[in-house]
């Protein structure tokens, strides 16, 4: 795929009426038809409750569940863009969500959406960070709060849940609700990376989380069952949001064979159960497609055909979809998922810290597969998983500062 590298004067000079869209006529998946019209039926309409900093013209809108707040299709995840530049032309051209959480970047990624909302009207942008659970709960969420000089974030997610025990952890509604009452966070919710549907069905069952943000992308082998969970979830006003939209982003570690993001982020946001999506951008190039979809969900023939590349070409892809069937088939039980998450990081995402850090945090011995003669695990997508963990796992030698 021929990249541009938009800078921020081209992005500027290119401005957003130039980024028109193709109109042409997509079809869909067959099982899509359905989402396609529901999608169109749920987007808001121009009268009533207006999003945050105003309604931008050809922007597709639909509302977060019950909390009422009206966003843009696509928001802006910020995990790994480091440039406030392009975070703040995010903002001006009318992408007003903007997700980080406490562990990005070392918290150097809050601080950085400090400086760009700075001065902006409080009520132009909205905020969501994640906090892990752990003893130190509120304490970190003051850290958060301090570091993007803000009295409240308008969400606050319980980060990285994957079992219904934990999401209704009585430790954890305790303190979540105890954020929401002290007006520290305006809306409260948990993020989940696998185990999806149940996730999503404990937070509808605990009664207190406004919204839920999921992995949701093309390549996940149990949609049926994550469509009907969150469908049960809009129903019962969750709001839902979408991440790791772009699954990967590449098909090879190599990176020669890009996955078409722009498809992928579509794909996901035909379902109307989606509010929006964070797809993580570090360009101004990324930036300009992504406003390009928050006009125009409509997927081409040829879109289509890219989404469907990696499965006719028996591409395993970087995105693991955090199935869990590889677990129990570990006689040193190693938490598989999360190593594959790290390897997405480095070699999808060419994101070394966060793979680094998530690494660094699970405490794996320097060889984590010694002693293990041949893998018994049979990953779901085909990984040599082996293979990948070895190769990640040696991130964790390398001392932090190099990454700073
Ligand atoms: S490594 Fe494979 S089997 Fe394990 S969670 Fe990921 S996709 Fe599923
Ligand atoms: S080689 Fe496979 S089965 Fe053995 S420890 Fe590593 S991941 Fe687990």
């Amino acid at each position: 795929m021929k990249k541009s590298a938009l800078n921020r004067r081209d992005f500027l000079k290119v401005g957003i009426t130039g980024l028109v869209t193709t109109g042409a006529t997509g079809l869909l998946f067959a099982d899509d038809k359905k989402k396609k019209k529901d999608a169109r039926k749920q987007t808001t309409p121009a009268s009533g409750p207006q999003p945050p900093g105003g309604r931008r013209e050809g922007f597709i809108y639909r509302t977060l569940g019950r909390t009422g707040v009206v966003l843009p299709v696509v928001s802006m995840g910020v995990m790994n863009s480091d440039n406030p530049e392009l975070v703040r032309a995010a903002l001006d051209a009318g992408l007003v969500h903007l997700d980080t959480a406490h562990g990005y970047q070392r918290g150097r990624n809050e601080e950085l959406i400090g400086q760009v909302i700075k001065g902006r009207p409080r009520d132009s942008y909205f905020i969501a960070t994640k906090v892990r659970e752990g003893e130190k709960f509120l304490e970190m969420v003051d850290i958060s709060l301090q570091r993007l000089g803000l009295e409240y974030v308008d969400i606050l997610y319980l980060h990285n849940l994957s079992k219904r025990d934990n999401v209704l952890a009585e430790e954890n509604l305790k303190v979540m609700e105890q954020v929401k009452k002290a007006g520290k966070a305006r809306f409260i919710g948990v993020s989940t990376h696998s185990n999806e549907p149940e996730v999503i069905r404990a937070a509808m069952e605990a009664g207190i989380y406004d919204v839920v943000l999921t992995a949701y992308n093309f390549r996940k082998e149990n949609i049926n069952e994550l469509d009907a969970a969150m469908a049960e979830a809009a129903a019962a006003g969750i709001g839902l949001v979408a991440m790791k939209t772009m699954a990967g982003a590449f098909w090879d570690k190599q990176r020669t064979q890009p996955i078409n993001t722009k498809a992928a982020l579509k794909w996901a946001m035909q379902n109307p159960s989606f509010t929006t999506s964070i797809p993580g951008m570090t360009t101004f190039d990324q930036l300009k497609s992504n406003l390009e979809v928050v006009k125009d969900l409509k997927l081409t023939p040829e879109e289509l055909y890219d989404l469907k590349m990696g499965e006719a070409r028996n591409l395993a892809g970087l995105y693991c979809q955090g199935c869990q069937r590889c677990l129990p088939q570990c006689p040193k039980a190693l938490p598989i998922p999360e190593m594959m998450r790290a390897y997405m990081y480095a070699y999808g995402y060419k994101n070394l810290a966060a793979a680094h850090e998530l690494v660094s945090s699970l405490n794996l011995p320097d060889n984590p597969c010694a002693g293990c003669s041949s893998c018994s695990v049979g990953c779901a997508l085909k990984f040599d998983v082996r293979d990948r963990l070895v190769d990640i796992n040696r991130l964790k030698s390398v001392p932090a500062e190099f990454f700073a």
